[in-house]
């Protein structure tokens, strides 16, 4: 496959990008830029207003952080986890962002599924000790994922004993709403967000010109080519792929992009899903569910619902993307392309 590298001025959704801003001729003053480690991935944030506006999305996303974190003991997550009574109550943000996760999870019945904790940690996504899980192993562990006996009631929450949460699929994706909505009343007109390749747009680039996000290239492995460009405006541009994270075992590469219902690694012929659509959350989400559904039942789910835009990427090395995003999506030269239509 051709490899492409970045251009100035794109910044690459799906990777975790060491681009700077091209630093210009400063027409518009308070030009701020900031770059942090949180969530496992490198942060990255550029926007026209105070430097107060630059520390405060790091301290909304540091304080998400600290309520979402599986191994932190003092994270509400950890609590939720831990819990020794099943009637909890949740904090405002947290409420939200299961609230928020779980309309996803029962419409895409359960591809997204916020329960599936222990399958990941028994394949050891979620430590260094990444191992295959035998057959038995997953068998005892399903039963303790199925979101049906979540109970969410405004900000209480019952969960059945065993039952361990995770926001992997969609914490990012809600960081960059809190930011979102942090700016806007803010007045801000400029802004990207980039947490890890998962970005999110507002306003226009300091040129005036929409955002120009690339979408990576699944198989270059120095995280820098793209197979096309997507001019972006005020919504969230979210990749989910297989390349993210893997590990190798006996010649079989395991990813963790889990399948509900057999607790492996899901196999449906994709390796990237990009979501756009104007909620963080909902990208996030819906990144991971439609990768588990597969392109054809990914397609059908976007004709039934409607209300984002996607690009599918195959094995075989050729990308999809949905109609609404015709004018606006450039693959790159040589790509095999196809659009869906309705
Ligand atoms: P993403 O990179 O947004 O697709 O999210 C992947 C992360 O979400 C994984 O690292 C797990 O923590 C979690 N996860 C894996 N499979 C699923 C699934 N089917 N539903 C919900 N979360 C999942
Ligand atoms: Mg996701």
């Amino acid at each position: 496959m051709k490899k492409n590298h970045m251009h100035r001025g794109i910044v690459l959704a799906g990777m975790i990008s060491l681009f700077l801003f091209v630093s210009g001729c400063g027409f518009m003053q308070a030009y701020q830029e900031i770059q942090f480690f949180a969530m496992d991935t490198l942060m990255q944030v550029e926007l026209s207003g105070k430097k107060s506006d630059i520390e405060q999305i790091r301290k909304i996303v540091e304080d998400l952080e600290d309520d979402v974190s599986v191994t932190d003991v003092q994270s509400e997550l950890y609590q939720i986890n831990h819990r020794t009574v099943s009637a909890i109550e949740l904090s405002k943000p947290i409420a939200r962002l299961l609230n928020e996760e779980l309309a996803i999870t029962e419409t895409t019945n359960g591809a997204l599924n916020p329960a599936l904790y222990p399958i990941s940690c028994a394949w050891g996504f979620t430590t260094d000790h990444k191992r295959v899980p035998s057959a038995e192993e997953l068998a005892a562990l399903l039963p303790k994922t199925d979101w049906r006996q979540i109970q969410l009631s405004n900000q209480n929450l019952t969960l059945p004993d065993g039952m361990e949460l995770d926001f992997g699929a969609t914490a990012k994706g809600f960081a960059s709403d809190l930011c979102a909505d942090y700016l806007r009343e803010q007045g801000i007109k400029h802004a990207l967000l980039n947490f890890g390749g998962n970005t999110y747009t507002i306003g226009t680039n300091k040129k005036g010109e929409y955002w120009k996000i690339g979408i990576r290239d699944p198989w270059d492995e120095t995280a820098q080519g793209m197979i096309g460009v997507l001019e972006s405006t005020n919504e969230a541009v979210i990749t989910s792929g297989s390349y993210e994270r893997y590990f190798e075992q006996d010649g079989v590469r395991y990813h963790h992009i889990m399948d509900g219902t057999t607790g492996l690694p899901v196999r449906t012929g994709l390796v990237s899903v990009t979501i756009v659509c104007e909620s963080g959350v909902k990208a996030d989400g819906l990144s991971t569910a439609l990768f588990v559904m597969g392109l054809d039942q990914a397609s059908n789910y976007w004709r039934q619902y409607k209300g984002f835009e996607a690009i599918f990427v195959t094995e075989d090395g050729k990308q999809y993307y949905t109609e609404g995003l015709e004018n606006r999506y450039h693959p790159t030269q040589g790509q095999k392309a196809e659009v869906i239509r309705l």
